[in-house]
């Protein structure tokens, strides 16, 4: 075993969490060790936003084609060459993926490829060679999970690793799971032609977000034909001569091409030697309090690694408040609530705050909610899209939630991030003037409404 130098900081894993602690930590003046296996950026870059978005967007090119006539531009769709698409996708990915490295490099930060196990509590090693620090970060991620007895054999039955490697569009597909990755990929195979069925267990679509919006999706899928099977529960799947026979409990069988189980991701913890060390886990996650601290004094968790949401820029802010403590700041915890979630499908689905049914469990009768239906806003009339935009707020109070369903409106939540994380009154936001004809005035209309002064509404 080598190496005797004592580091700032030793983060093992390099995707979001991970790398953003390395960077914040580098910038703050820390002597920082980062130790990778795969690829440096990890899911998002190499599974998950990126690819996805990629294939979304993709999507959105392929439904524009067909329905060119619809504004009067002729266009004839030919179809999905999957291989170009794959093309294309992994052009992005590289492209990113050189400047993170470039970046990681000019902040002087030592990148280690290979796999790392903590083997004291300051101490971590990849193969003979340990790197000791006065404070270790633990990014390890997540993976595809599965149902028990549920066997993902890569071919037939895959994971959201195996649909992003797809060099063929298929026929038909079932998808197991209805929240973000399942709900996400039946957007892009419809788009691409396939027959798609969504099998959820609870009672809607993305099931963590607000009804309303759950159900203006399930409108829209159904419009697109996407079917769903909401409330069924997976019982098994078998191999037939050209595809998957899926069983539900129901009784009822699909019969498709491929199974996608989209059933959530786990956390990447066992076998680490995280425990041994003294670091308490609670099913396979690691245990954090409000500062990302473990069990266990200098050693954090980020990421998808902690039961925090699984999203790229928690662990973008995780990263960076586990850094900023280390080089003795005092940085604020997170609020959760205040973090935006998109869902890229067409229509797209966003959201801030807290639902209508927490709003009304945390704050009883004094909750108020406004609807404005996308059908009053120009823009998205141009765009030819349905949706809506939901506050929820408290009454003479500040508004809790925005949630948001429509083409695009992804890019409108930044001004309801700034809304709920500033708790702006509805006023507030009215008395601001939206540009006229953009999707953003449905925010100002909306607010207005709330305001008890709608303008292109009926009171
Ligand atoms: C299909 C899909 C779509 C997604 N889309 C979005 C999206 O649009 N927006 C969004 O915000 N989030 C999205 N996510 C979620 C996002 O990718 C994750 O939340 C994010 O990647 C978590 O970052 P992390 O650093 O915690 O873990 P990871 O990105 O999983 O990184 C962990 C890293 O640790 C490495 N590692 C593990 N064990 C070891 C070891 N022993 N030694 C060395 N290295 C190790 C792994 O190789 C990996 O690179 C998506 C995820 C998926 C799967």
């Amino acid at each position: 075993m080598s190496e005797s130098t004592v580091h700032d900081v030793v983060i093992l894993g390099g995707g979001s969490g991970g790398y953003a602690c390395a960077l914040r930590s580098a910038q703050l003046g820390l002597d920082v060790v980062l130790i990778e296996k795969g690829k440096l950026g990890g899911t998002c870059l190499h599974q998950g936003c990126i690819p996805t978005k990629a294939l979304l967007h993709a999507a959105e090119v392929a439904d524009a084609t067909r329905e060119s006539s619809q504004f009067g531009v002729k266009a004839t769709f030919e179809g999905i060459d999957m291989p170009a698409v794959n093309t294309y996708k992994d052009a992005v990915v590289t492209r990113l993926y050189k400047g993170l490295t470039g970046l990681l490099k000019s902040r002087g930060i030592t990148y280690v490829e290979g796999e790392g196990r903590l083997v004291r509590p300051d101490a971590v090693a990849v193969g003979d060679t340990v790197f000791t620090g006065r404070n270790v970060v633990l990014a390890t991620g997540s993976v595809p999970k599965s149902l028990p007895g549920l066997e993902i054999d890569g071919a037939r039955v895959i994971s959201s690793d195996h649909a992003l490697t797809l060099d063929y569009v298929p026929r038909s597909a079932v998808v197991l799971g209805g929240g973000v990755i399942g709900v996400e990929f039946a957007s892009v195979w419809r788009s691409f032609g396939v027959d798609v069925t969504i099998v959820e267990a609870l009672p809607h679509l993305l099931p963590a977000e607000d009804e309303a919006l759950s159900k203006q999706l399930e409108r829209q899928f159904r419009k697109r034909g996407i079917a769903y099977e909401l409330g069924a529960r997976f019982s098994s799947v078998e191999n037939t001569a050209t595809g998957v026979l899926v069983q539900l409990e129901s009784g009822k069988a699909i019969e498709a091409d491929l199974l996608l189980v989209a059933v959530g991701r786990g956390p990447v913890s066992a076998g680490l030697g995280y425990e041994e060390a003294g670091v308490a886990v609670d099913r396979g996650f690691v245990k954090v309090d409000e500062y990302c601290r473990t069990s266990v004094a200098n050693i954090y968790a980020v990421g998808d690694l902690i039961p925090t949401l699984q999203l790229a820029h928690v662990g973008f802010g995780e990263g960076i408040l586990v850094a900023e403590q280390i080089a003795g700041k005092s940085p604020r915890p997170i609020d959760y609530d205040g973090v935006p979630r998109v869902t890229y499908s067409e229509p797209e689905v966003a959201s801030v705050g807290i639902t209508e049914a927490a709003a009304r469990e945390r704050y009883g009768d004094a909750v108020t909610t406004v609807i404005y239906d996308l059908a009053g806003n120009g823009k998205s009339q141009i765009l030819k899209t349905a949706g809506m935009v939901k506050l929820v707020a408290v009454k003479g109070g500040p508004v809790v939630g925005v949630h948001l369903v429509g083409s695009r409106v992804g890019e409108l939540l930044a001004e309801g991030q700034l809304i709920y994380n500033w708790e702006a009154y509805a006023d507030d936001v009215a008395s601001l003037i939206h540009a006229h004809p953009t999707q953003s005035e449905a925010m100002g209309e909306a607010h207005l409404a709330l305001a008890g002064k709608p303008l292109h509404a009926h009171s």
